[in-house]
Formats: C-alpha cells, sequence, structure tokens
C-alpha cells in the first residue's frame, strides 16, 4: 500500500513537514497528530503585549491541510510503540507508520523551579507556549496599576527562542511607557549574556530609559530563578535575593515534548539527530525536527523548525518518489522588535561540518544587528519580519 508518513505536533515544524510531502508525493498517507484545533503561534506573540498585533491574527487554521488530503487527528499523540512502529492518542486511536516524525516543541519542565507547578503557571505565567497562556500574561499586565513591578525569569541556554525574553521585554516596555508610566521591569536572568544583548540594551537606553533593571548572573551573583512563591508573587534567585513581582513572568528551562520521552528519542533534554537527515540517532524510523531537536548551533525557533522540516521533507519525498534528494539548505534569521518599526535580526545559514570533533550543524555566513545603525534599516527589518511572518504561515497552513 502507499507508505505512511505519521507526523506528531502541527507546530512550525510538523505543519510545514506534513504539507511538504503531501505536495511532493500526493500517494502518501500523511497524517498529522494535532492536539489542539488550531495554532497560535508564539512567534510574533511578543508583538501582542506591545500592542501591535491581536492573539487571533496569530491564530490559524488547520482546514486548508485537511483539504489537501492530510488525515488530521485531533488528539494527544500519547505512547509510540518504535518496534511495532504505532502510535497511539489519547482518545485510544492507533495509527501505524513508516517513518514518524515528531515535532512537539517543548515541554516546560515543572521540576526545575521549586514552587512552579502546574498550578503556579495559572498565577505566574511562563507564556512560552502559545494561546490561553499568552492571554493570561496580557490580562495581567492590563490588570496591574500603574507604577506596578513586572519580574521576568529568563533561563539559562538552551530554550525555545533566545532573543524571545528581551524582545517581550521591550514590548511590555512599551505598553507601560505608554499606558503605566510610573511601572518598572526587572530581568532576572541565569545566564551572564544574552542573543542581540548590544542592541537589546540600546533600546533599553534610548526607549525604555529608567523603566527596566538588568540583573544578569556574573561571578558574584546568580540570578537564576531557583524558588517561586505563587502566593506573593515572590521569587528567589540562587544567590538568595527575592524579588516581589505584581506581575511575573516566569520562563523555566525546557525540555522536549513529552511524546518524544515517549519514543525513547531523548538524551538529557533534547533529542540527538543525524545533522545531515535529522533522523534520531536513538530509534529507527523516526525524525525529530524543530524546538525536540538537538540541532547544535542551530537555534530553537520557528524559522529553524520550518526549514529543519522543508530538509526532511526534500529527503522524504526523494525515497517515495525513488529519486535522489536535491540539495537542500537550513537556515535561520530571528527578527526582534525594539520599538514601533525599529525592528533587529541575527541570523545564519547552517551546514554539516564538524562540531568537537563529530559531524554537526555549522553556521555559515552569520549577521547581526548592530547598535546605532539608521531608522531606515530598523524599518526595513521591521517589514521584513512582517513578510516574514505570512510567508511561514502560508507555508505552514495554505
Ligand atoms: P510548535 O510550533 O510549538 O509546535 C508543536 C505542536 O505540537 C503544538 O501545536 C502542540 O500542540 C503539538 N503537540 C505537542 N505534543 C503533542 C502530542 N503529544 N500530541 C499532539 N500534539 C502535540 N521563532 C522565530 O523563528 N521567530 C520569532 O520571532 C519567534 N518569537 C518567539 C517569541 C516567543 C515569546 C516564543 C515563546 C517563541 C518564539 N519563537 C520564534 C520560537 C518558535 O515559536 C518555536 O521555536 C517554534 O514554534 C518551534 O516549532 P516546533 O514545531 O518545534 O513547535
Amino acid at each position: 500500500g502507499a507508505a505512511r508518513i505519521v507526523v506528531v505536533g502541527g507546530g512550525a515544524g510538523g505543519a510545514t513537514l506534513a504539507k511538504y510531502v503531501k505536495v511532493g508525493a500526493p500517494n502518501a498517507n500523511v497524517t498529522l497528530v494535532e492536539r489542539s484545533p488550531t495554532y497560535t503561534s508564539c512567534f510574533y506573540s511578543n508583538l501582542y503585549y506591545g500592542g501591535f498585533r491581536t492573539l487571533e491574527s496569530l491564530t490559524h487554521s488547520y482546514d486548508q491541510l485537511r483539504s489537501i488530503g492530510i488525515n488530521l487527528i485531533q488528539d494527544v499523540a500519547v505512547d509510540v510503540d518504535t518496534s511495532a512502529r504505532v502510535v497511539t492518542m489519547m482518545g485510544g486511536t492507533r495509527v501505524s507508520y513508516d517513518k514518524l516524525v515528531l515535532s512537539p516543541g517543548i515541554d516546560i519542565d515543572l521540576e526545575a523551579i521549586e514552587g512552579y507547578d502546574a498550578e503556579a503557571t495559572q498565577v505566574m505565567p511562563h507564556a512560552w507556549r502559545g494561546g490561553d497562556q499568552t492571554r493570561l500574561l496580557k490580562s495581567q499586565l492590563e490588570a496591574m496599576e500603574d507604577g506596578g513591578v513586572v519580574v521576568i525569569a529568563a533561563p539559562a541556554n538552551p530554550y525555545r527562542c533566545p532573543p524571545g525574553p528581551y524582545e517581550r521585554i521591550c514590548m511590555i516596555a512599551h505598553y507601560l511607557k505608554t499606558n503605566k508610566p510610573r511601572s518598572k521591569i526587572v530581568l532576572l536572568d541565569a545566564k551572564t549574556s544574552f542573543a542581540k544583548q548590544p542592541v537589546f540594551q540600546e533600546a533599553f537606553e534610548t526607549h525604555y530609559k529608567g523603566m527596566i533593571e538588568v540583573n544578569l548572573t556574573d561571578q558574584i551573583d546568580s540570578f537564576e530563578v531557583v524558588k517561586v512563591d505563587p502566593r506573593t508573587k515572590t521569587m528567589t534567585v540562587k544567590s538568595g535575593q527575592q524579588f516581589k513581582a505584581d506581575v511575573g513572568n516566569v520562563i523555566p528551562p525546557q525540555r522536549a515534548g513529552g511524546i518524544a520521552w515517549r519514543a525513547g528519542c531523548v538524551e538529557g533534554r533534547w533529542c540527538p539527530v543525524s545533522p545531515e537527515s535529522f533522523a534520531s540517532t536513538k530509534v529507527k524510523d523516526v525524525y525529530v525536527i524543530g524546538d525536540s531537536s538537538n540541532a547544535a548551533q542551530m537555534p530553537k525557533s520557528a524559522f529553524s523548525a520550518n526549514s529543519q522540516a522543508k530538509y526532511v521533507a526534500n529527503t522524504l519525498v526523494a525515497e517515495l518518489n525513488g529519486l535522489k534528494p536535491l540539495p537542500s539548505r537550513l537556515r535561520n534569521t530571528c527578527w526582534s522588535l525594539l520599538a514601533q518599526n525599529d525592528s533587529v535580526k541575527v541570523g545564519a545559514s547552517y551546514s554539516v561540518g564538524e562540531l568537537a570533533g563529530a559531524p554537526g550543524l555549522v553556521a555559515a555566513g552569520p549577521f547581526v544587528s548592530e547598535p546605532a545603525e539608521p531608522a531606515s534599516v530598523r524599518a526595513r527589518n521591521f517589514k521584513e519580519s512582517e513578510g516574514w511572518y505570512s510567508a511561514i504561515t502560508i507555508d505552514m497552513f495554505a
């Protein structure tokens, strides 16, 4: 019969992969398993805090994917039998595969920070997975009084979207500056430095002077949040100091999505993959793409996940059609909005090379925005980022 390709996770990686395989090999039997009836992107969700985007404009339907013949199963994949090659859903449905692609994104590590359990996420949201959490953080900001303190905890590397916490700071500051100008933002960072730091710090000074307190970890103090108390909205850092929040945004350490653990693909926190193919190095006939994979120097971003999806689809389609795969490239660009029409970017392309004596994905042609760039450059970046958002969501869903 027709080859059976099963994809778990209908996000940046999985939706793209399912579509490209179905379009490239129409006879293949492509199944996409997704727990949610619609997809609300995390990417671009910081713009919602700044008032530049509605949540509705970040929400996408799976109807078009259905209409091209992808079997959509709206359910949670709870188990994988990798020897019988069967995925089991929470609702009891079982689906057999020849090739399985996992793109389940991240799980929030609810064991990493003392006191930060599932209940605490409803009081001090992470807003690091799309939809409800994003809305909850926004509503807390709206309910906060002028003069309130927003405390944001950022995790150690690697995690989903390295520049994300700092874009979020800018977008929240933009909202507060116009609506609640006496308010403050405090960053507690487990890291000593962060992505695009020079341009972010410039923006903190030029756009939001006096509003943002940056606490980075150094040799003396660790600002890694190790404990939270949701009753008092207090965060305790490793050095012992406590910070009380009116709005607390805890972005904890993360790990591969649960189904990747069930499938036996995880080592440490993430899934090791072959850089040539994104095939799991642990389990046969399983590929892992997107945030759950350990793609070495490639950051965990929607751009990366989408690029990896096309890279893997290219191989699968060639195989299904009995052809040799065409050469395919991996790329990433991440834009961050600092203020209206002021956007910065970082990116590179990636190819298989040597990393610490083993084959890995190595960055080539990296670029990053610099401080003091003309406003016209920054405005052009913003236009580019808008173009990218519509392009990637069309690529995924239309
Ligand atoms: P996701 O896109 O999260 O997709 C995973 C899907 O799998 C989800 O829909 C989930 O419901 C589903 N799922 C998981 N497990 C199961 C299961 N067992 N059964 C059924 N369904 C399941 N990236 C950029 O490129 N640019 C940006 O500007 C950017 N900004 C960001 C800002 C913020 C605030 C955040 C949090 C992230 C940002 N990102 C950005 C990162 C981007 O959102 C992720 O890297 C990207 O979504 C990863 O794609 P993925 O396919 O791995 O996971």
